[in-house]
């Protein structure tokens, strides 16, 4: 895996973990806390259910018991009055009427009945069975059991009325304080019991009821009625423990009989009983769960999103970060491709200056034009990675010979090959179009490139292959597939595939070794897009590369193609009698252009800024026939020169050619030029056949 991914990788898994923890910590303290939270409410809210619920039943008991105390009181002064069975008989069947008829009194009243004197006596005139044997009741055992308080039997199912009763019983006592026997009085406890049935919390689970004996009496499993809880299943004994300790059972987890993880709450009443509510923990803790799902769906969410921007702005630091040192790099190497042709010259000049045999003054003079070259091809891939940069390389196209094209840039890359002794063999296709048309400088320049790296990186005696054929006709043109080969050094897989990017060598050795921009192939591959082509690369490292791209070209004019090429004809003597005015600040480039021109008998005069130029032309009153204007100059620039010469009206002053000539060369600068009312653009470093194909343009 190649190393930056991996280093990509490595700190992203790092910074991603980190916000999953940050996060997964995040919603589960949250949910710690909120679910906390709730359950103390829940809890809250069970306990003031089982006030209410503890209240209700005691003050609905409570009242009852009340009542019967009064008529034991009654029955006892009875006794103590020594009255007779049947005066507390009447007593007893009154105070049942009024019972009857009062349900105030005794919620759920059924019926008072008393054991006096071993003589049974019912209030609501019940005949007891035959085989009725009182003290052997539970009513009787329990008050005889009690003594002299009250007895309260646990509820029971009334056979008459179905619903379920309880009875209260306490012994009487005679004046010598002897017992005397038993007074009972019957109720129904329906209304309590289903209130304690349906209590619940918050909406859910139900109410049971532990009688003193610790059963069931209210359950909703029916099976466990009467059942004792320790027995009822489930983790019903870790209640009973608790209750049995005299704590209250507040909110306790566990496992009810059918193993349902449950909450309970019980409380133990005035009469022994235990009164409780019990809720599927699920349920209870339904909120909370609710809650939890929520918030990790919300944290996920957002932790992906996280994790996403962090990756993305990774990525981009990364790949600026990248290129930045890339260009640093870039920088470092470019100032190496300068300075060393820069060394040449400076260096051979001076060894020039000092020599006086023609001979080596000449020599010297050719390496200096080597260097020169060298560096103006360095210059050139620099303008045009900027032109690229900011999208502005464009195609200008000709028509031209294709054969002459390949001639020409054989005759420049031979020298180097022969340099290195190696062989160099070309193949082209019989087919391809005798002219073509297309931008025939940037074609010779990719092809150039191709054969300068296979020079490059091919040592001595290698070869080298150009092979060019037409691969498919196109409307109105053709592809072509043009290819170089070497049996050179060879690039990796993963070299290959950073080749195309600017500023990008196979290794940073390369660079030590072999020198260059790392430019080269960037540009041919921007050239060969917008030829509609493509580049691609197969290579194996230390057999060699074949570089192949194809480029759309249209099929051209043999006559126009031959008739631009013979412009480069014979220019002395051309100009004479012909006048212009070269404004230009730097004295060695009036020196360069006046000595160039010097064959073609053209007169020069010079101005060395904008104003001087403006001051020449006003004074000739017409006589010039074309000015060359630079554009940067002190004191008026070419610009502000060429509007005033427009606006000046003199004779000739609209009509006469001005030629920018100046090192600014991208497109806006020529737009530029041609707004301030030039007719035309030379670059520089001046090209002379293209300056004088300029001048033969405005001046014949
Ligand atoms: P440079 O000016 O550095 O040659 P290029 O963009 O033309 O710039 O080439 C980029 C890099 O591609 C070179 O530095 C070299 O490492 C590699 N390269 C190009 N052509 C070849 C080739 N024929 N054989 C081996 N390596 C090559």
């Amino acid at each position: 895996m190649n190393k930056r991914v991996r280093k990509f990788i490595g700190i992203n898994i790092g910074q991603v973990l980190f916000v999953f923890i940050a996060f997964l910590t995040m919603v589960l303290v949250s949910y710690f806390y909120v679910g906390n939270i709730v359950s103390q409410q829940m809890r809250s809210i069970g306990e003031e259910t089982m006030n209410t619920m503890q209240a209700t039943i005691t003050g609905n008991l409570v009242g009852s018991e009340l009542m019967f105390a009064n008529v034991i009181q009654s029955v006892e002064a009875m006794l103590k009055e020594n009255q007779s069975n049947e005066d507390i008989w009447d007593y007893l069947i009154s105070i049942n009427t009024y019972f009857s008829e009062n349900h105030s009194a005794i919620s759920g009243f059924l019926s008072v009945y008393a054991y006096i004197r071993d003589e049974f006596l019912d209030g609501s005139l019940w005949i007891p069975p035959e085989n009725y044997y009182a003290p052997s009741r539970p009513w009787h055992i329990g008050a005889v059991k009690n003594e002299d308080s009250i007895y309260i039997s646990e509820p029971y199912l009334d056979a008459d009325t179905g619903g379920i009763c309880i009875t209260f019983s306490q012994q009487v006592f005679d004046a010598f304080g002897q017992p005397a026997g038993i007074v009972a009085i019957d109720i129904d406890i329906t209304k309590v019991t289903d209130f304690i049935a349906d209590q619940t919390i918050a909406n859910d689970g139900y109410g049971v009821l532990l009688n003193d004996q610790m059963r069931f009496s209210i359950h909703r499993d029916i099976d466990l009625i009467g059942i004792h809880i320790n027995v009822a299943g489930g983790e019903y004994s870790i209640l009973e423990q608790i209750i049995l300790d005299g704590k209250e059972v507040s909110a306790v987890r566990f496992l009810n009989a059918d193993d349902v993880d449950s909450i309970a709450f019980f409380r133990t009443i005035f009469n022994g009983w235990h009164i409780g509510i019990i809720v599927p923990r699920s349920n209870y803790y339904e909120q909370v769960y609710t809650m939890g799902i929520v918030l990790s769906i919300i944290g996920g969410g957002l932790m992906l999103i996280l994790a996403y921007i962090l990756i993305r702005t990774r990525a981009q630091k990364m790949r600026s970060d990248e290129k930045n040192m890339d260009k640093s790099d870039f920088l470092t190497r470019m100032s190496h491709e300068m300075r060393t042709p820069m060394n040449a010259i400076i260096g051979i000049t001076e060894i020039a200056k000092n020599v006086n045999e023609l001979e080596k003054i000449h020599n010297c003079l050719i390496k200096i034009e080597s260097a020169a070259n060298h560096l103006l091809g360095v210059i050139n891939d620099v303008l045009d990675m900027s032109k690229i940069e900011v999208g502005k390389l464009e195609l200008s196209e000709t028509d031209f010979l294709f054969n002459d094209m390949l001639e020409q840039i054989i005759s420049v890359v031979a020298v180097n090959i022969d340099k290195k002794k190696q062989q160099f063999t070309v193949h082209a296709d019989q087919n391809i179009p005798h002219a073509i048309t297309a931008d025939k400088q940037r074609l010779a320049q990719v092809i150039t490139n191709l054969i300068s790296n296979a020079n490059k990186f091919t040592p001595e005696n290698g070869n080298i292959k150009l092979m060019v054929c037409k691969e498919n006709e196109a409307e109105n043109g053709c592809l072509l597939r043009i290819e170089v080969w070497d049996n050179g050094i060879g690039i990796s897989k993963e070299q290959q595939s950073r080749l195309f990017q600017p500023f990008e060598q196979a290794d940073g050795s390369t660079s030590r070794k072999y020198g260059g921009t790392g430019l080269g192939l960037a540009i041919s591959k921007k050239i060969i897009n917008l030829m509609n082509g493509d580049i691609w690369i197969e290579s194996e490292l230390g057999k060699g590369t074949r570089f192949i791209f194809t480029a759309l070209v249209g099929i051209g004019s043999t006559e126009k193609a031959i008739a631009s090429d013979s412009q480069d004809d014979d220019y002395d003597g051309l100009f004479k009698g012909k006048r212009i005015i070269l404004a230009e600040d730097v004295e060695i480039n009036r020196e360069i252009v006046m000595s160039l021109l010097e064959p073609t008998l053209v007169e020069i005069n010079c101005a060395e800024n904008g104003a001087e130029a403006l001051r020449i032309f006003r004074e000739s009153f017409g006589k010039f026939d074309m000015i060359f204007m630079d554009l940067q100059m002190p004191e008026m620039d070419g610009h502000e020169a060429t509007r005033k010469i427009r606006a000046s009206g003199l004779p000739n002053a609209k009509e006469i050619p001005i030629i920018a000539m100046t090192a600014n060369v991208f497109r806006e600068d020529v737009e530029q030029c041609i707004k301030s009312g030039m007719n035309a653009h030379v670059g520089k470093p001046l090209n002379i056949n293209e300056v004088l194909k300029m001048m033969k343009k405005y001046l014949i």
